[in-house]
């Protein structure tokens, strides 16, 4: 019986690294037993952040022992602000169609953008928008075969669980048949935006009028019914606990497995990242103090407790131990930023992500990384392995491993060496505005 759990003081108390689980943690890096709920409890409760790190780096190289590290480069393409729900964490939607910055893109608008993607070699486009009730069917139908048509190369990786549901509803059809409609029209893979955290008690206060989790995880085993990859995310560093995220994982891992046993596709990767604070109406509630000597609870989501790098990579290590059977693992540097993300290839994750020529969503949230396909780059050749950009499905398109790789070209303004703490104020002015200096931000969902 795992006892109350007082993770946040026992983890804030000075952990020995001498701590030995009560089971075979090498069973579980090498893959021959299968991490319990228990277990993982026991491991965020007493392991010290370095043996985690150790564990998830163990899985990883079993998993991943190629001698590279991958990205993917896309844009992200934010359709519409204007959006029926009102989750508390977000920053960007719209509730009134008439505010002066509600905004719902053509079709030229979004294949200006598309276009610009191709020219800087970027192979997919990362489509989500907040559920717009004014939007037709048929909207939808001209966006995805105007795409496929003018551009064939481009994968189209789009729409969330939530919109799905809510197109459902809007559109009088059932979730499997529009997403058999669509992906007629040119869908070929669902982000898994809007997974958040799964929990009802946690999912109805954060997130009113959006999907439940268990409508989330049906919409993808649909899709995966349909021969169609998703991927999957989760929202950490706000009112949940850790046995709500274990439940979320526990979730993904049970789906996980149905779909690899009797459906053509399944999740790809599993992406988390800490919720962004600033201009959000959660970040008006009550901060849990770390130093104050109390352990976090569940208190009906009045305090948020939020998720610093250490947590981030806690959770990274523990996702990696736990989803056995997720085969890839996004580091998410454009809410932790590039140094952490390089961390995050040494505590579970393969990938490096996108890098992104456009995001609107956590930018709006006050988060503004940027990196470049040269920095990117240089972040995994640093950490030992060769940089490759790839597709949706982690095929290698092209490994940098010549002197032509982007990272190994002559400084340009922007391209900054990273062994370098500072970049001169010259290089921070040209950083902001070089072209592909990408306005980043982050893969909420991809
Ligand atoms: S997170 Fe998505 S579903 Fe929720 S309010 Fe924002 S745009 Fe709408």
């Amino acid at each position: 019986m795992i006892r109350k759990l007082t993770e946040d003081l026992t983890r804030q108390a000075n952990l020995p690294t001498t701590y030995a689980p009560s089971f075979d943690i090498a069973a579980v890096v090498s893959g021959e037993a299968r991490l319990t709920d228990e277990q993982f409890l026991e491991l965020y409760q007493h392991a010290a952040l370095t043996q985690l790190g150790n564990w998830a780096f163990g899985v990883v190289q079993r998993l991943h022992p190629q001698d590279y590290r991958t990205y993917v480069i896309d844009r992200n393409i934010n359709y519409t602000n204007i959006c029926t729900a009102r989750c508390t964490f977000c920053a960007f939607k719209r509730n009134d169609p008439q505010a002066p910055d509600a905004y719902a893109l053509g079709y030229e608008a979004i294949h200006e953008k598309i276009a610009e993607l191709v020219a800087i070699g970027g192979t997919q486009i990362l489509m989500q928008g907040g559920m717009n009730p004014d939007l037709p069917l048929s909207y939808y139908q001209g966006l995805l075969t105007s795409i496929r048509d003018r551009f064939p190369q481009v994968h189209i990786h789009a729409f969330s669980p939530p919109e799905f549901v809510e197109f459902s509803r809007f559109f009088r059809l059932p979730v499997g048949e529009l997403l058999r409609m669509f992906k007629d029209w040119g869908l070929a893979t669902v982000p898994g935006g809007g997974g958040e955290i799964f929990s009802d008690r946690v999912r109805l206060r954060i997130g009113p009028g959006k999907c439940t989790g268990e409508q989330w995880l049906d919409v993808m085993t649909e899709a995966h019914k349909l021969a169609m990859h998703t991927s999957a995310t989760m929202l950490i560093g706000h009112i949940e606990t850790i046995e709500d995220r274990l439940d979320h994982l526990s979730r993904l891992r049970q789906r996980q497995d149905w779909s690899l046993a009797h459906a053509p596709a399944h999740y790809t990767a599993f992406i988390h990242w800490p919720y962004q604070p600033d201009n959000t109406p959660l970040d008006k509630k009550r901060k849990w103090n770390p130093d104050a000597g109390q352990p976090f609870e569940f208190d009906e989501g009045r305090t948020v407790r939020l998720a610093d790098a250490s947590e981030y990579l806690c959770m990274l290590a523990l996702a990696r131990l736990y989803l056995d059977n997720f085969q890839n693992m996004q580091s998410s540097w454009v809410t932790m930023g590039a140094k952490i993300g390089q961390l995050a290839l040494f505590f579970g994750a393969n990938d490096m992500g996108s890098l992104m020529m456009e995001e609107n969503v956590v930018s709006s949230a006050g988060t503004t990384h940027r990196v470049n396909e040269a920095q990117i780059c240089r972040l995994i050749r640093d950490s030992g392995w060769i940089p490759a950009q790839r597709n949706q499905y982690y095929t290698v398109l092209q490994r940098h491993d010549g002197p032509d790789a982007p990272d190994l070209q002559p400084r340009e303004p922007g391209v900054f060496a990273h062994r370098q703490h500072k970049i001169t104020p010259e290089e921070a002015v040209a950083y902001k505005t070089i072209p592909l200096g990408i306005k980043v931000g982050g893969s909420v969902g991809s």
